[in-house]
């Protein structure tokens, strides 16, 4: 992912990003191209490699951004309505962390309006189209990350993932998608989505390049307290012995193809000299309920800054403050962002609080110490990341349980704050990509990316 060499220049892989972004147009990956400045930044690392001046370890690489990392001065939407007109005031520790290493940010991408969402459909600009499939879904919240990386437009992008929004997409076009240890990386000028299970991570073509991406950024960061200590570059290496299989996952819910892939990679392990260890984890089939509430309780309350005064759209109907309010966020917010809102603020109140919110924070501590028991019986875990492979557009876009059950495998993991790397396994008998992902205990990020070279 170097142009060290000098066998081609940066100004040279930017034109090529920027020609191949315009190329794939039609599969509506940006919701903004910067164009002329990242050429510039280009033209800045030739002009130092030139003239032999040091430079970072992504010199001259292009990225792109889910368009919910703010970068100053330019517009950071979240693919939704009311934040359309928003100017960011500051850039994300992330975005920061990879410009100083030489990496070009040529555009940002498309998501799920505020990251609600498993297929992108959710987005005020339209759904980003599968890059296998133009008539399936992107895979969401970060759809349009994980296509821009699969067709090879950039050689990296950054995604956030509340509940599977890196690992899903990440799965449905065949790429590496790494969700973090909950602090391993800084959410400092990332939208809030539900705090106590955002976490920022990167999609790649290679585990190599994801450990290059997370040496950089997985630092602890004044600006986000919610980061850990520095851990992932002093990682001991690890001798793995043992994979774990979940064997609630193995039912007919989950699709023939997806679970023929896990079978068969479970086999090329045991050939390999690992053993396949099966793990009962019944608390997991509460997670999805638990995520449902948890996460739509954080929503309401992270959403109810957008009033029309702050930030972004105010509605021109709007007479008195109360139309302000309430006319602004009614233009300015999606149906799925008002639903959770809706459900949010009912788990939270006081006549329902002790049933749903406190309930399902109880639980998520079973769920949590269910996988501390887990990684007592082995190294790592191996699941599928989505019960399905990427589906029709429009097939569950009007039916919010339908959608909220793809989330099934992948928000266990947020719940329990530990690292999930979606891992390209195979592909389906008509050419869809089939992702798996590798679970492991909370810092073991840089050997799970490492261990993740065996599946290849
Ligand atoms: N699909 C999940 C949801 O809609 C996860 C979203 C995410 O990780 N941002 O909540």
């Amino acid at each position: 992912m170097k142009i060290a060499n000098k066998t081609v220049t940066a100004t040279r892989l930017v034109q090529d990003a920027l020609a191949k972004a315009d190329f794939f147009k039609s599969y509506n990956i940006f919701t903004s191209i910067y164009a002329d400045e990242a050429l510039e930044k280009a033209a800045k690392i030739d002009e130092k490699i030139k003239n032999g001046e040091p430079v970072g370890k992504l010199a001259g690489v292009p990225f792109v951004a889910k368009d919910n990392y703010l970068v100053k001065g330019t517009k950071t939407t979240a693919s939704s309505h009311i934040l359309e007109p928003f100017v960011a005031p500051v850039t994300s520790t992330v975005v920061k962390q990879l410009e100083d290493e030489g990496a070009i940010l040529i555009g940002k991408v498309n998501l799920d309006s505020f990251a609600h969402g498993s297929s992108t459909e959710n987005s005020y600009f339209g759904p980003t189209l599968n890059a296998y499939d133009n008539t399936r879904v992107a895979g969401g919240s970060s759809g349009g990350s994980a296509v821009a990386v699969a067709l090879d437009i950039v050689e990296f992008a950054t995604g956030s993932d509340t509940g599977g929004s890196i690992r899903q997409p990440a799965s449905f076009n065949g790429v590496y998608g790494l969700k973090p240890t909950y602090g391993a990386t800084s959410r400092y000028g990332v939208v809030s989505m539900a705090s106590s299970l955002d976490t920022d991570g990167f999609f790649t073509k290679t585990p190599e390049d994801m450990d290059l991406l997370m040496s950089i950024c997985a630092k602890r960061d004044e600006k986000d307290l919610t980061t850990l200590p520095d851990f992932y570059e002093e990682t001991p290496t690890k001798e793995v012995k043992k994979i774990g299989i979940i064997k609630d996952f193995d039912n007919e819910s989950v699709d023939s193809e997806i679970r023929a892939c896990l079978k068969e990679k479970c086999e090329e392990l045991k050939n390999k000299g690992y053993e396949i260890v099966e793990l009962d984890m019944p608390t997991l089939k509460h997670a999805l309920a638990v995520y449902y509430i948890i996460c739509p309780a954080e929503i309401a309350s992270n959403l109810s800054r957008y009033d029309g005064i702050r930030y972004g759209l105010r509605s021109d109907k709007a007479v008195s403050l109360d139309e302000i309010y309430g006319g602004t966020r009614n233009e300015g917010f999606m149906k799925e962002n008002k639903r959770r809102i809706m459900i949010g603020n009912f788990v939270l109140s006081s006549g329902f609080y002790d049933a749903y919110f406190l309930k399902a924070a109880k639980a998520r501590t079973l769920i949590i110490n269910e996988y501390a028991k887990a990684f007592e019986k082995c190294d790592f875990i191996l699941t599928p990341v989505a019960p399905n492979p990427a589906f029709k557009l429009g097939e569950k876009v009007n039916d919010p349980i339908a959608m909220y059950l793809e989330d099934v495998m992948s928000v266990p993991i947020n719940l329990a704050g530990i690292p999930g790397l979606a891992v390209p396994a195979g592909k389906t008998e008509s050419g869809l990509p089939i992702g798996l992902q590798l679970l492991g205990p909370r810092r073991s990020d840089k050997q799970l990316i490492e261990f993740s070279k065996e599946l290849a």
